[in-house]
């Protein structure tokens, strides 16, 4: 065919993309890969092989090791003799090693792309122009954390071994994510990546040792979900961090919990795309297009769900299926294509299997005549009108180029139907009136916000979920956080355990008696008795009896849960009106300080002097929070484009607390205070022991104007409590100080939404210790960030 012909008919002629460098590679090594451990390819353990595929063909691609447990066992030796010395070696030291890991991707851009297409089938023009200059990004940024890792996380140290699982949709883009930031602040890896994509990790780490990666840093065992299960489960790792399902995710958590391993989700979504009737329709469409079709739909926060404003539906709908016309569907390295093959057959499976229940539940197919190149796992760009909210396909992830659309009336309307889903990893909000985006973005329950523009990314601003689509960030300096620990925290020792001496009666003498206080819970700005009519002895250092309590249970922890959501208010409150009720709580608990002293001499036994110092450090951390209720705020990023990424610290919403028995006022401001500062409402379980300052601060509530519903108490045992809370689908956080059984039932417990936890694994914080419990080291586990993206300019 002459270009001539070309010239007549506008067609796009094939443009493909040179493969040899990347089938040279592959011949290299007899495509058939050992693990890659201590800085060398090794031979798996039990000399299992796995077959990976070119999506593209269908061809066997190459052969991956089959990691197991040995050789899982193998790759966290290596990462654990190396993190010792990498930690020691010092962040400008290692800022060098990430610069030229950085270097090292552009340099060898061009293969990485090139392999990577051929591995996953994604297009050539997506890997050259995105995965590749952005992994390289994530080096160059993380290298600049390293460099600052003295002097801006000086109260931090490394976490140690991390094990890291990444998916198959940005197999090189996750590796950089999640391996730059780990080494930078000087941790050292085990990478598991995907089955169907391990190649460019493979290639990555033989390329880091040629750029003098020192070995152990970083290592690759390649296989299948057992080898994701086996790296969880190691006790020598430190960390997990996974990016995949919420289905693994769920798994993870429930494998890690009461492990004392950190973790971090990177889990689904199913992100709205809303368009109001003011957008500029055209850059919309063109949205869409990046939101959906990008990486054939395979993407965690893809826009698969479009919300159009119902007076311009038509007119978009016709629009956008104009432009799927025009989309072209081929080989991944064919330079002119927008779309490239899905990753595997039963992936493909799923995606047919989901847009058949979608015809079945009632929506309106489309699809354009475009045409799809033979064998391979192709699939057309799909548009699906007429969706119910409550459809599968409107609700499950289907991680494919298919678009279900619905419309909407009001911005109201919009804000609840975007919310209307388990997930929150991103939204893209499209109207020409700047005020009704920037109202909406916060409305939004998601992690990640685009204004006029959809799946922006960088290395400089934190990626991750609200709710069910994960916790933790990736990027940026909330990023980094991810992956250290407070020094304050490394050395702390398990609780002492203290035994409750047997209650000793004492009858009472003739004297006029004090007049009897009978503490309720505290619930909905009232007290309240306890559902079940019970009471539990307060017994105090000598076994004499020092008060009752009630003995809250399930339905106590109901109500005031429901009374904590009802109190919403409080998380919209100006942080200047959060500020001023907390130095409020400070003044109402100066004046009774030494009521409240008494009251922890007499049921701690602890000295008067003691008890004193508790109250005032009590009053002292409440005026801190007062302080930092308007200064913990977040950041404006200026990423590389035209425009900013407003991180917002956003409340959580409502937070179960679980206090501890030693220090039971101080530990109890100390953790209610920085929840309430940021606008979260709580509900609280005070020291199970040692209740009574709990229950007499419920008077200093009253006096302080602290609005219904925002801090809410119930006693009673700790344990039987925390796991009703853990359990409760809305509560949103969960921090658990005082056992290591609560911090375990906590964390496994907490999986049905995902509830962000602390806990302390029975670890003894000492309270009085300002860098151990008070500030940021808290603070952020009281809020979630959310990106707002607001690109500007034409
Ligand atoms: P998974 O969550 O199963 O896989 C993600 C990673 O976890 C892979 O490396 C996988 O290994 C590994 N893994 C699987 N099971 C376990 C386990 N029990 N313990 C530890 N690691 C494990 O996603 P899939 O690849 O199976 O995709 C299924 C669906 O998940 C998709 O259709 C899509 O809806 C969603 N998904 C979402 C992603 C996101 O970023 N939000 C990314 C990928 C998928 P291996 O691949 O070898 O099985």
């Amino acid at each position: 065919m002459s270009v001539a012909t070309f010239f007549d008919s506008m067609d796009y002629g094939p443009a493909p993309e040179a493969d040899g460098e990347a089938r040279a590679w592959l011949a290299r090594h007899e495509a058939r890969f050992g693990h890659f451990i201590d800085g060398r390819f090794v031979a798996p353990a039990a000399g299992a092989h796995l077959d990976t595929a070119e999506p593209a063909t269908g061809k066997t691609l190459a052969r991956i090791a089959k990691g197991d447990t040995a050789d899982i066992d193998a790759a966290v030796k290596a990462a654990r003799a190396a993190q010792g010395p990498w930690a020691k070696l010092g962040g400008p030291a290692r800022a060098r090693h990430l610069y030229a890991l950085a270097r090292m991707i552009q340099r060898h851009g061009r293969l990485l792309a090139v392999l990577e297409a051929i591995d996953n089938g994604k297009p050539i023009r997506e890997t050259r122009d995105l995965d590749v200059p952005l992994a390289a990004r994530h080096f160059y940024h993380h290298a600049g954390w390293a460099q600052l890792q003295e002097r801006e996380f000086a109260d931090q140290q490394p976490v140690g071994v991390v094990g890291q699982i990444i998916p198959w949709n940005f197999p090189l883009l996750m590796l950089a994510w999640k391996v730059a930031p780990a080494l930078a602040l000087g941790n050292t890896v085990v990478l598991k990546p995907a089955e169907f994509t391990s190649l460019t990790a493979l290639l990555f780490a033989e390329l880091a040792t040629q750029a003098g990666l020192p070995a152990g840093v970083l290592n690759v065992v390649t296989g299948a979900g057992e080898t994701g299960s086996a790296l969880v489960e190691h006790p020598n790792v430190d960390k997990i961090a996974f990016t995949g399902s919420t289905e693994v995710g769920r798994l993870i958590r429930e494998k890690t919990a009461g492990s004392g391993k950190s973790l971090t989700l990177e889990l689904g979504g199913k992100s709205p795309f809303i368009v109001f009737d003011d957008a500029d329709i055209d850059g919309a469409v063109e949205g869409v297009v990046d939101a959906i079709w990008f990486n054939q739909g395979q993407v965690c926060c893809a826009g698969s769900r479009l919300l159009v404003q119902e007076g311009i539906a038509e007119t978009f709908y016709a629009r956008l299926k104009r432009r799927m016309a025009s989309l072209r569907v081929g080989a991944p390295l064919d330079k002119a294509i927008d779309m490239g093959a899905i990753v595997a057959p039963v992936q493909l499976e799923r995606i047919k299997s989901l847009v058949a229940t979608g015809v079945a539940e009632g929506a309106a197919l489309y699809q354009p005549q475009i045409g799809l190149p033979e064998g391979g796992c192709f699939y057309p760009p799909t548009l699906m009108t007429g969706v119910h909210p409550a459809a599968t396909v409107a609700t499950e992830e289907i991680f494919g180029p298919v678009l279900v659309a619905m419309t909407f009336r009001t911005p109201d309307e919009a804000v609840m139907l975007a919310n209307n889903t388990r997930y929150g990893l991103a939204a893209s909000v499209w109207s020409e009136t700047i005020g009704l985006a920037l109202d909406i973005a916060p409305k939004l329950q998601a992690g990640v916000v685009w204004v006029n523009a959809t799946n922006l990314f960088d290395a400089g601003v934190g990626f991750g979920g609200y709710r069910e689509s994960g916790f933790g960030r990736e990027g940026g300096r909330e990023g980094a956080y991810e992956y250290l620990k407070p020094k304050a925290w490394a050395a702390r020792l398990p609780r002492a355990a203290s035994d409750v001496p047997a209650l000793q009666v004492v009858p009472g003498g003739m004297e006029t008696p004090a007049i009897d206080r009978t503490a309720k819970l505290f619930v909905g700005g009232k007290q309240a008795r306890p559902d079940g009519n019970y009471s539990r002895p307060v017994i105090g250092p000598t076994g004499r009896l020092v008060g009752e309590v009630g003995e809250g249970n399930r339905k106590d922890i109901r109500n005031a849960v429901a009374a904590a959501r009802g109190a919403e208010a409080w998380s919209r409150a100006t942080a200047h009106n959060r500020a001023q009720i907390l130095y409020y709580l400070g003044e109402n608990l100066s004046a009774r300080a030494a009521e409240f002293a008494g009251r922890i001499a007499g049921m701690t036994g602890q000295s008067k002097g003691k008890a004193a110092a508790e109250v005032e450090a009590s009053i002292a951390r409440l005026f801190a929070y007062g302080a930092w209720a308007d200064k913990f705020e977040g950041t404006v990023h200026t990423p590389p484009l035209r425009g900013l990424a407003l991180a917002v610290h956003e409340p959580i919403g409502v937070a179960g607390v679980v206090c501890p028995d030693e220090a039971p006022l101080l530990a109890f401001v100390s953790l209610v205070a920085p929840l309430v500062a940021m606008g979260n409402r709580v509900v609280v379980v005070p020291s199970e022991r040692h209740p009574l300052a709990a229950t007499d601060f419920y008077q200093v509530l009253e006096t302080s104007d602290v609005p219904a519903g925002v801090v809410n108490i119930v006693t009673g045992a700790r344990d039987g409590l925390t796991r009703t809370l853990a359990e409760h689908e809305d509560v949103d956080a969960l921090w658990v100080f005082g056992s290591r059984e609560a911090s375990a039932l906590a964390e496994r417990l907490s999986v049905g939404n995902l509830k962000r936890t602390l806990v302390d694994h029975g670890l003894a914080t000492d309270w009085r210790n300002p860098a151990a419990a008070e500030g940021p080291i808290l603070l952020r586990h009281a809020v979630q960030v959310k990106n707002i993206w607001i690109p500007y300019g034409e």
